[in-house]
């Protein structure tokens, strides 16, 4: 298959339109990406957005784009604080407090990359956490301090937002509204309480804490990723993402901070995944519909029957996540791989002559340019995938009345390679699905064995429909080859 090169255009939430995405002068394309508070487990709705950050890079990769892509660690910040400290007692030192926050950081860092990996999310090139960017934190808001963007006041730090004409772009808010010289020392806050935010948190009782020109404190969240993603991207980035709840006050901050200290734009192109609803409501610990990947696990489900349904659906649309809704993911994924194996098949004619024949070549690389161009259109995946889908039952139809040639099979094999580059979720190894074929040999042995002769027929249907053909020997053994 040859290379590509194919422009992707993504809505961005600061000028609420479509844009192309444009590479930085040396043809990279820079990504940050909102990582986790690793205090706990994080529930799907976090994985759809980690979900849609990976289709993002995927695409972009695929579509002949260099990548850097940069996910944060957040291991400070509030609630981690309240969950590693609550064990220790008052008289605990600063160094001790450090290491319970330490602890507990890491073990969920460890459980998320878990996840990830269950998932198939790519890990990012550049994996900063915050308290190894104390520093940079600190300089970043003497920068501001410089510019008269940030005022100390007992010992906490504020950005001015008075001073940031910008301030608002993102979240469209009306400056108006505006309670610029007050503050608020908490990280989440409503729109409608615009404030002053905090940079710097002084120190206090039963916290950890950091020497700082302020005094001993703490980094505030949104400073965090300001400092990162300068220091892992530069001062020129193209795209951030998250999820559309951070888009104020976390997002709208991160542009007060950065564009504050650099003096120029920062960010080109602010990207933002929707909400996941759990069977028509919002997911919440109280109405006992809160999962996360473990969770799903116990209940038998797959996680890449998970990853697909999420990815199958548009990244800016709520998702309503059911069960019933799994199995249909289930159940195109089937279709895929069963299509998948009667290609690395030889095939064998049917009806012969047929008047509907299509032209396999042209028919394959028609779906791959509707594919490529739904993805650049802002990560169309229903579109993509419809388009999938319409090839696999145009060429199943073809191929039960004339076999396809072996070039035929090769290229619509190597167009499900590059869809899986994307989606990740159908074998690309031949052989790879060997174990779903000895499972039903197993289940027509058992019907067999129980007599049930109609479920045992059924069973080599499937089988027979998988592309396999099976050999019953004298021994009461079974081998198999692909037909
Ligand atoms: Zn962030």
């Amino acid at each position: 298959m040859q290379s590509m090169h194919l422009p992707v255009s993504l809505f961005n939430t600061l000028t609420r339109g479509m844009e192309p995405v444009r590479p930085g002068e040396d043809g990279q394309v820079r990504i940050y990406n909102c990582g986790p508070t690793v205090y706990n487990f994080v529930h799907i709705g976090n994985l759809r957005t980690f979900l849609f950050q990976d289709l993002l890079r995927r695409t972009l990769v695929a579509s002949g784009h260099p990548v850097r892509f940069c996910m944060n660690l957040t291991d400070v910040e509030d609630k981690i604080i309240r969950d590693s400290q609550k064990d220790l007692p008052e008289s605990a030192t600063n160094v001790e407090r450090h290491g319970a926050m330490k602890a507990l950081t890491e073990r969920f860092t460890a459980l998320f990359l878990e996840d990830l990996d269950a998932l198939r999310i790519l890990r990012p090139d550049v994996m900063p956490k915050a308290t190894d960017h104390i520093p940079h934190m600190i300089a970043l808001i003497q920068k501001l301090e410089a510019k008269g963007l940030a005022y100390a006041r007992e010992g906490s730090v504020y950005c001015r937002i008075a001073g940031l004409p910008q301030y608002g772009c993102l979240a469209h808010l009306d400056r108006e509204g505006m309670r610029a010289g007050t503050s608020v020392d908490s990280d989440e806050y409503e729109r409608d309480t615009v404030n002053d935010f905090v940079l710097w948190k002084a120190a206090k009782a039963g916290e950890p804490t950091w020497e700082s020109p302020w005094g001993p404190g703490r980094p505030g969240w949104h400073i965090e990723c300001s400092a990162m993603g300068i220091e892992h991207l530069g001062e020129r980035v193209e795209i951030h993402t998250g999820g559309v709840d951070l888009i104020f006050p976390h997002h709208e901050n991160e542009i007060a901070q950065s564009e504050g200290a650099l003096g120029h734009p920062w960010v080109a192109s602010w990207v933002h995944g929707e909400f996941l609803m759990v069977e028509g409501e919002k997911m919440s610990k109280s109405l006992g519909n809160f999962f996360t990947l473990r969770d799903l696990h116990e209940k038998g489900v797959d996680p890449i029957a998970f990853r697909f349904a999420i990815q199958s659906n548009h990244y800016r649309k709520l998702y309503n996540f059911s069960f019933e809704g799994l199995k249909g993911a289930e159940n195109a994924l089937k279709r895929i791989r069963a299509f998948r194996r009667r290609m690395e098949g030889e095939g064998e004619a049917g009806g012969g002559a047929w008047k509907e024949a299509l032209q396999p070549l042209p028919r394959i690389e028609e779906a791959r340019h509707t594919f490529w161009k739904a993805m650049g259109d802002d990560l169309n995946t229903p579109e993509a995938l419809a388009a999938l889908f319409t090839l696999i039952t145009d060429l199943n139809a073809q191929d039960d009345r004339i076999a396809l040639s072996r070039e035929e099979r090769d290229a619509a094999l190597a167009f499900l390679d590059e869809t899986n580059a994307i989606f990740a979720a159908w074998p690309t190894e031949v052989g790879s699905a060997d174990g779903e074929v000895e499972a039903l040999l197993a289940a027509r042995k058992a019907a067999k064995a129980a007599k049930d002769w109609a479920e045992a027929d059924r069973i080599r249907d499937q089988i027979k429909a998988l592309g396999i053909v099976i050999e019953d020997r004298k021994d009461g053994t079974t081998v198999w080859h692909r037909g």
